[in-house]
């Protein structure tokens, strides 16, 4: 189902929950609506399905606008956090649930219980009841309801918040897999960034009601257009003064003063590691842990202190020890927190 919002606005009381969101989803995409806490990714979700109507705006499907249809005319599947599964019924009977409000014949119904169970991997587990799964086949559970009435537009929220870390990661890769399959267009609410990253077609960051940024993981990620977006995505130091750093003397006379870093656009090493040293800056290690894959560096120049990863098969540092920095790029940005997009 093609999507379109516009200028989408929704109050609770004086609180602006919403303010002027505007999207358009392409058929078959699956997005993830990332951002902090109480941003609003939740009341948006919540006015596409009809659960919540906005104070303005449009919703439209298929280029229908839909804003008075309720929830059950608008051909949506919903899969929530908490699973929602009816705890008196077996798997068999939650599947089947939707279809039977919607009155499908009876063969029909055993029909289309018998694809779901098998497209999630739940074959064998149909009479088993909620209590009798792990949680990882309890969302597959839901998602294989919400998917049984055939809906055009599939609804999750935080749809693997409650399920431990390494099923949680499966279940991504899992989603990823059954979305293509049905060409299904999909939203999703997370505020797991890497759950973001890893599966959706496009993000859209949402902070305080407004959305910040849409795009590919990968646009997210390495071209964001505004401080929030870069602070919220992957890993960054905000440097207030990002002109003391050599490199980066002409920052101010660009209008930017502060910097944003990330670990990878910093190299930290030993004189003999750079063959311009005159390039670099003079730092001490602060702390240095271990991580598995690579060292995770902490360095201070003066007072700024910066993050950056060390391949394990160079020699390793150690607390205190004076080391050359070179910081290869910033985002900077001014007092209004606009980027200044000739130096980043
Ligand atoms: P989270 O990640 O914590 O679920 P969210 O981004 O989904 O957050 P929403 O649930 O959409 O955010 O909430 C946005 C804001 O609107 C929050 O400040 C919340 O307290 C407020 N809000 C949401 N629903 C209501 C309501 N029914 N009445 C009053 N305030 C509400």
């Amino acid at each position: 189902m093609h999507v379109e919002v516009r200028g989408l606005n929704k109050r609770f009381g004086e609180f602006q929950a919403v303010s002027n969101v505007e999207f358009t989803i392409g058929k078959g995409q699956l997005i993830g609506l990332l951002g902090p806490s109480g941003g609003g990714k939740t009341s948006i979700l919540r006015m596409l399905a009809g659960l919540e109507s906005p104070d303005s705006g449009d919703i439209l499907f298929h280029g229908r606008k839909v804003n008075g249809l309720p929830p059950q005319e608008r051909g949506i599947g919903f899969v929530f956090q908490n699973y929602a599964l009816f705890k008196h019924m077996t798997v068999a009977q939650n599947i089947a649930f939707g279809l039977e409000v919607k009155k499908w014949p009876k063969a029909k119904i055993k029909e289309r219980i018998a694809e779901l169970v098998e497209l999630t991997g739940l074959v064998g587990f149909e009479k088993r009841y909620p209590h009798q799964l792990s949680g990882g086949q309890r969302q597959r559970v839901a998602f294989a309801r919400a998917l049984a009435p055939e809906p055009q537009l599939l609804l999750l929220d935080e749809p693997f918040a409650a399920i431990d870390a390494k099923i949680r990661h499966e279940l991504r890769s899992w989603l990823r897999e059954m979305i293509d399959r049905l060409g299904i267009t999909s939203i999703f609410v997370t505020h797991d960034q890497d759950e973001a990253i890893e599966v959706a077609d496009q993000i859209m960051i949402i902070n305080k009601g407004r959305l910040e940024q849409k795009g590919t993981p990968r646009e997210i990620y390495q071209d964001p257009q505004t401080p929030f977006v870069a602070s919220f995505i992957g890993e960054s130091t905000l440097i207030e003064d990002i002109g003391q750093l050599r490199g980066f003397a002409d920052a101010a006379a660009l209008g930017g003063t502060k910097g944003l870093v990330r670990p990878e656009y910093v190299e930290v090493g030993r004189a003999n590691e750079f063959a311009l040293l005159s390039a670099t800056e003079t730092g001490t290690v602060s702390h240095i842990h271990f991580r598995g894959s690579e060292w995770l560096v902490e360095v201070k120049i003066g007072d700024i202190k910066l993050t950056t990863y060390r391949s394990l098969e160079k020699p390793a540092l150690h607390p205190g020890e004076e080391v050359h920095v070179l910081v290869h790029r910033a985002y900077l940005f001014n007092e209004t927190d606009s980027w200044v997009t000739e130096n980043r």
